[in-house]
């Protein structure tokens, strides 16, 4: 059975108006979904936090681990290289930068 995933509330989710969705992100390549993101507020995806990855379970809790041992996050079924990990300054927070388009977003439903 899938684990119930419960959104998080907290300063960052403020900061951009308090409204979230979670998404499903697909490997542009293969269409596989490589990770289950929270998304907080409007726009598009341009990096993904650390601290907003819900799925796979070995991607959670990546923000606590120093930077330079975060690997790159790739697609597990392709390989295919999606970011690159990095500090976000203007929030000190983890993150990953994304190449562009090599994410294709689906929103998923919240059961
Ligand atoms: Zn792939």
């Amino acid at each position: 059975m899938e684990k119930k995933l419960i959104l998080k509330k907290d300063k960052y989710k403020s900061a951009r108006g308090g409204y979230s969705r979670l998404l499903n992100l697909h490997c542009r390549k293969c269409k596989h979904v490589f990770v289950v993101y929270q998304k907080d507020g409007p726009g598009n995806l341009r990096r993904l936090y650390m601290d907003r990855i819900m799925a796979p379970e070995k991607l959670v809790g990546l923000q606590r681990k120093n930077i330079k041992d975060v690997l790159p996050i790739k697609c597990d079924n392709c390989g295919f290289i999606v970011g690159m990990p990095y500090i976000y300054q203007k929030e000190k927070r983890k993150a990953f930068r994304v190449f562009q388009d090599a994410i294709v977003k689906s929103i998923k439903k919240l059961k």
